[in-house]
């Protein structure tokens, strides 16, 4: 699930959003000379993604292509007879193995019979989606939400759930080029640098060119909706929200703040700076809530997710997005020390580390406070006597309090 958070208005580099209204499902809006952007419908809450297309010699870079259903397949029929028509497609690129990305990937590489370029990990995540739907792959599914304190009512929703995934792809094209983080490539007359980042997916790729301080963010940094940051059956132990926030201090510091944001959501906007500290605080407060919550009580990850996504009404599509959350969070807590888990039954509870004492109240407040005692590595409790990671690595750092010792960045994937 993809989630609202709040904006500021008030910063040297407040966000800004050129196009109040997005294009129609008929309309092509051009965003600078050689830059077009598309906006599809999708059978999801998140009811849209853009495609955005790069001017490229005699034809257009396409990036991403849209939902694999008769719907959108009808919307670029509209699109190609109409604004479109003089558009030839001359290379496909996705950002990731998403349905609403990679979706129609080989409906357009069939119809303009052009390449597609992908990261080789979101490619192989394509391949490995197409072929998930396996009985060991479901049981190992149920065995993650149950415990993660899941009922078996609510894991077979979850579980049917998952397999929405096939039916919104088309095949996919059977081979691939393989763009990686660190390449520039050309695109008509523009030089775009590749950026890959995982959190949202396990290797997204953005396009970056300094020359038109044109940025094209995929769903990494998202103009008004938090980018769904989750962990799965197939790693439980994954550290995805570690990812995304190492992504996005990776962004801060290397790109300029005033480039125009092309998101695969939303609008466009500029203020890239100031969006991506709305996201980083907006996880850290979901951190605090967490924290607060399994102070005096562990707590389950289903326990959790009211405490967490108390402002929403979660039906069963975004309850299997909220389950991924919240595990990306605990387990992210896990890696830097600021909660233990036990395991009883065959099912975790997490705990709160160390300063127990006082409830924080803002990250302000939780900054000023002072330097914790606690900084011993940090013990067992003798009501835990199982703390330990799932895959029985131990999870505890020993680097003190989460408060007063602020989180190490998480090293990225090379
Ligand atoms: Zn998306």
């Amino acid at each position: 699930m993809h989630s609202r958070t709040d904006s500021v208005h008030s910063s040297a580099e407040a966000l800004k959003y050129p196009w109040e209204t997005h294009p129609g499902p008929d309309q092509v809006v051009e965003v600078m000379p050689g830059v077009l952007w598309v906006r599809l419908k999708l059978p999801f809450r998140l009811d849209h993604v853009n495609i955005y297309l790069l001017a490229d010699g005699d034809g257009w870079a396409m990036v991403d292509s849209g939902c694999g259903n008769e719907e959108s397949i009808a919307a670029w029929t509209t699109l190609f007879e109409g604004p479109l028509s003089d558009v030839k497609v001359s290379r496909l690129i996705v950002t990731h193995s998403h349905p609403d990305h990679v979706g129609l990937a080989g409906w357009i590489v069939e119809r303009f019979n052009c390449p597609l370029q992908m990261s080789q990990v979101e490619y192989l995540q394509s391949v490995y989606h197409q072929n998930r739907g396996t009985e060991e792959r479901r049981n190992a599914q149920r065995l993650f939400f149950r415990r993660h304190g899941m009922d078996e009512n609510l894991t077979d929703k979850l579980l049917g759930r998952g397999q929405d995934y096939l039916k919104r792809v088309s095949v996919l094209p059977p081979s691939y080029c393989r763009i990686s983080h660190g390449d520039e490539i050309s695109i008509g007359t523009r030089r775009f640098k590749i950026i890959t980042g995982g959190g949202h997916a396990l290797d997204q790729v953005m396009l970056y060119c300094a020359a038109d301080k044109l940025f094209l963010s995929a769903d990494q940094v998202l103009s008004k909706i938090s980018p769904n940051v989750s962990v799965w059956a197939v790693e439980p132990d994954q550290n995805s929200l570690g990812e995304y926030l190492a992504s996005l201090a990776s962004l801060t510091t290397t790109l300029p703040y005033d480039v125009i944001v092309l998101p695969g959501h939303g609008v466009p906007f500029y203020g890239l700076k100031t969006r991506i500290k709305q996201l980083a605080d907006h996880h850290e407060d979901r951190c605090r809530l967490i924290a607060e919550a399994c102070r005096e009580v562990p707590q389950t990850s289903k326990e959790l997710v009211p405490v967490v996504f108390h402002k929403h009404v979660l039906d069963e599509h975004q309850m299997g997005f909220a389950a991924g959350e919240l595990v990306a969070h605990v387990n992210y807590m896990l890696v830097e020390g600021r909660l233990t888990a036990e395991e009883v039954d065959g099912v975790l509870r997490f705990r709160t580390t160390c300063c127990l004492a006082a409830p924080l109240t803002s990250s302000a407040q939780s900054r000023a406070s002072p330097r914790c005692s606690r900084t011993a590595p940090i013990r067992r409790s003798p009501r835990s006597p199982r703390t330990k990671s799932w895959n029985g690595g131990d999870i505890r750092r020993g680097r003190g309090c989460w408060r007063c010792a602020p989180p190490a960045p998480v090293p990225r994937r090379p």
